[in-house]
């Protein structure tokens, strides 16, 4: 009895090179199928172009083989990457890059760059950066949340406004243990801008338990204008505001930031303010001096 034909014989390149149009066709379909189906997209979108490159550059099959996977996992690790940024909810991009170290030199670029490294977040440990508004306190939490996204860990951002008022609102609503579980989740939470403005009465008690969940779980990034012996002020309670400090301190790297508003700055070497009289700058709110608006040429 005669052997019926298999249906898709596996193509040898000796196979290949005398294949008639219509079986490269089919072949070129049933590849585009099966990269489909392994869910290969950068492979399959790219096909021709890696295989022309590859075949440039000589590779064997196996090399070839290699450069194929290695393209489909930049790809999927730039999906992740972006879709983890996206999750984080960053307010804008900012990076370790494009910080300015010259225009800060209260800040030792060696620990930021160690802080760069996400030990602090791999530990659990916490960072608090203290410093007037402008200084660049929101542009180090991006730069250090953008580093930790990169190395693989969540990371959400939120602001203390936000986050509180969202807790409050838990509270009021009865989903209060949802808000906070959701908070607790990622491995690192940024909150920006505490003390900026007055929070609720009961926001200290709702804060507290939500440092007390993450308390050695999670790291926290957090960002004030007000020094932390003005947290009860903060809080509104000086029991509330020992008991957060005590968690949040605990293991934790403190950052403080004193000088001048890099947006001022910006403005002055613009020419829309006038430099401060004998070139100091520490007077004034937050240690920020009130901008005087440049004379009319
Ligand atoms: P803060 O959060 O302390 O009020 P921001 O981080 O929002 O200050 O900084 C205000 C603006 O100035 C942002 O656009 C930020 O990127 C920029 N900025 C602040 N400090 C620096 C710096 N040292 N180098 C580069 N840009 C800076
Ligand atoms: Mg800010």
């Amino acid at each position: 009895m005669a052997r019926t034909r298999q249906q898709t014989p596996a193509p040898s390149p000796a196979g290949l090179a005398a294949a008639e149009p219509a079986d490269i066709q089919r072949l070129v379909e049933d590849l585009d199928g099966m990269l489909n189906r392994l869910r290969l997209g950068a492979i399959r979108e790219q096909l021709d172009g890696l295989l022309e490159e590859a075949a440039r550059r000589q590779l064997n099959l196996r090399e070839a083989l290699a450069w194929l996977c290695a393209a489909e996992v930049a790809s999927k690790e730039q999906r992740r990457l972006s879709m983890a940024m996206t999750i984080a909810r960053f307010p804008f991009v900012r990076t370790l890059e494009g910080f300015e170290f010259e225009a800060q030199p209260s800040i030792d670029p060696g620990k930021i760059r160690d802080l760069a490294t996400c030990r602090w977040v791999a530990n659990g440990d916490n960072v608090v950066l203290l410093g007037p508004p402008g200084v660049g306190k929101t542009h180090l939490e991006v730069a250090l949340g953008r580093e930790a996204v990169a190395r693989g860990y969540t990371v959400q951002f939120t602001t203390a406004m936000e986050l509180l008022g969202s807790l409050v609102k838990g509270q009021q609503q009865g989903t209060l243990e949802a808000r906070l579980s959701q908070y607790s989740k990622p491995k690192l939470l940024i909150i920006d801008e505490l003390g900026y403005l007055p929070l609720e009465p009961q926001a200290g008690h709702l804060f507290f338990q939500l440092i007390s969940r993450r308390y050695e779980q999670g790291s926290v990034l957090i960002s004030s204008n007000r020094p932390v012996e003005e947290w009860d002020e903060v809080f509104g309670d000086q029991v509330v505001a020992a008991a957060i400090l005590d968690r949040l301190m605990h293991h934790s790297h403190v950052v403080t930031i004193r000088g001048d508003s890099y947006r001022l700055r910006e403005k002055r070497r613009a020419g829309l303010f006038r430099t401060p009289a004998g070139g100091s700058s520490s007077a004034g709110i937050g240690g920020l001096p009130p901008p005087t608006p440049a004379k009319e040429a």
